[in-house]
């Protein structure tokens, strides 16, 4: 299941790769090995070698690699930042990559209507950057921000810490281009905060991890930067604490801007990888900022220190910036850090809904115990998101065979619970059998048939999701 083979391979002929050439210019087709390597692995660290690598700088010329590819039955495959943890924007089948580096530019800030309309290979973080000049904010804020691009974000429909106050990208996408199996381009959505004329097409797009279009711009609504923020840490020495803590929060009427946690391991891996100076004792930590205007804040971070006391946490409200920073780059550290704890990191980010998390965060570390494998949990806690991460050797079959039998338990907690298998790291091909785990076949049957509108020939992003 983990270490996936390249299915059958489609090499692009030598005739259509002149073709590109000449149509898009000799630099922005590679073929020779060493550049297909630079482009066939993401996050998962699974490799698999396109044929072919493409680097537009135009929605024309898109346009133009869709059309002779796809007429020719040449796989596509598009590609942001390749930061993806489930393997989305991997080749499966060879055939043509597409990465989206030199689309990078923010087209317009329009201030007066908040909104941003950009190429799908900024970088999220330089468009957070760019509107906050502005004083503007837009939330969504995967920790991979510093590196990983909006189109990207688009296509997995991505969150972050922020995301359990202000939703996760599909809230924010208002707009989009996307480039159709015809080469055709499709403008679907409005720049307007209502809307309901047809069917949410846009919405359809959102998280379709590539495999029914490509998407070439990108409308974005901004909102007003909030004007101040502070962060509590509350260290916890019993898990199930935490989950009534979660829950105690919401219903004072508080909705944090960001609500993290992050377990034993994942403490002490982020001390060895940075020195932050979290308490290396603790069995849970959790990270909670409450923004908004700073009389209103006052009371609000107060109320959620008595909370999380009230729970049997020992509490401290960070008393300058640069200390709430500091706990935030620790946060931002935990993927890095946790790598280094194993060869092999098994990465899944189930979800569940919030009332369950006092019996289930007990029952999800259970699980690495049972199995006897290093299991670290962090991740979302405040939207019911968790990382729950297997770090093994990958070398020993035992250890694969436990491996393989605790992440399907995983993932059936999730569902016991009415969660989801994915929070927002989709689905991939790491996720792609467990599908049907999910959905019944008459859902994946609608689903089956949706690709097969976008996509007859089953040549945008095959391999993915299960389809
Ligand atoms: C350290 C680290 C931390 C992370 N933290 C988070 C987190 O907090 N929250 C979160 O949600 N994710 C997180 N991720 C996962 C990842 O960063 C996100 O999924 C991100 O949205 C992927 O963006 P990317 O540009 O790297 O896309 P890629 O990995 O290149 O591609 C992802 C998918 O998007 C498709 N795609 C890319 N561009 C286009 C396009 N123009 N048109 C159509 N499809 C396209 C690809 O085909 C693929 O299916 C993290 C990853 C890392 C390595």
């Amino acid at each position: 299941m983990f270490f996936l083979q390249q299915e059958e391979r489609i090499e692009v002929p030598e005739k259509i790769k002149r073709i590109l050439k000449k149509e898009l210019g000799e630099h922005k087709v590679l073929d020779d090995d060493m550049d297909r390597l630079l482009y066939s692995y993401d996050a998962t660290r699974i490799k698999m070698m396109p044929s072919v690598v493409v680097i537009p700088e135009t929605e024309e010329e898109v346009q133009k690699i869709v059309n002779i590819c796809y007429q020719e039955g040449i796989p596509i495959t598009p590609r942001g930042a390749g930061s993806g943890y489930t393997g989305g924007a991997l080749a499966v089948k060879g055939g043509v990559l597409i990465s989206f580096e030199r689309m990078d530019k923010i087209l317009e800030i329009d201030e007066e209507n908040a909104i941003a309309r950009v190429q799908p290979g900024v970088i999220t973080y330089r468009l957070q950057q760019a509107v906050e000049k502005k004083g503007l904010f837009y939330p969504p804020d995967p920790a991979s921000y510093k590196f990983c691009t909006i189109g990207g974000n688009v296509a997995e429909n991505a969150g972050g810490p922020r995301c359990v106050k202000y939703g996760v990208t599909r809230e924010y996408v208002m707009e989009l281009n996307t480039v159709i199996h015809t080469g055709e381009v499709i403008h679907t959505g409005r720049p307007t905060l209502k809307d309901v004329a047809g069917y949410d097409i846009t919405r359809l797009l959102i998280g379709s991890e590539g495999t029914l279009g490509i998407f070439t711009e990108i409308t974005l609504k901004l909102i007003p930067k909030p004007k101040s923020a502070k962060t509590v840490k509350a260290v916890f020495q019993d898990i199930s604490s935490v989950g009534k803590t979660v829950k105690d929060i919401f219903k004072a009427g508080i909705s944090p801007s960001a609500l993290e946690f992050m377990d034993k391991l994942a403490i002490n891996a982020v001390e060895d990888f940075g020195h932050f100076g979290l308490p290396r004792d603790a069995e849970v930590l959790l990270l909670i900022e409450v923004d908004g205007h700073p009389l209103a804040l006052e009371e609000e971070i107060k109320e959620v220190a008595r909370i999380c006391e009230m729970n049997g946490a020992t509490v401290e409200v960070a008393q300058t910036e640069q200390e709430a920073n500091k706990l935030w780059e620790a946060r931002r550290s935990l993927s890095p850090a946790v790598s280094k704890l194993g060869r092999v990191k098994i990465n899944e980010d189930i979800v569940f809904p919030r009332s369950y998390l006092p019996e289930a965060l007990p029952e999800l570390r259970e699980i690495g115990r049972k199995y006897n494998l290093k299991m670290v949990n962090f991740g979302h806690i405040g939207d019911g998101n968790v990382h729950a991460n297997f770090m093994i050797s990958g070398l020993d079959k035992d250890e694969l065979a436990r491996v393989e039998k605790a992440v399907e338990e995983v993932f059936d907690l999730a569902i016991r619970y009415g969660g989801s298998i994915t929070g927002e790291h989709g689905v991939g091909i790491t996720k792609a059998n467990f599908m049907k785990k999910m959905f019944k076949p008459q859902e994946m049957d609608i689903m089956r048939g949706i690709k097969k509108v976008f996509d007859p020939q089953n040549l945008i992003n095959p391999g993915k999701m299960g389809l």
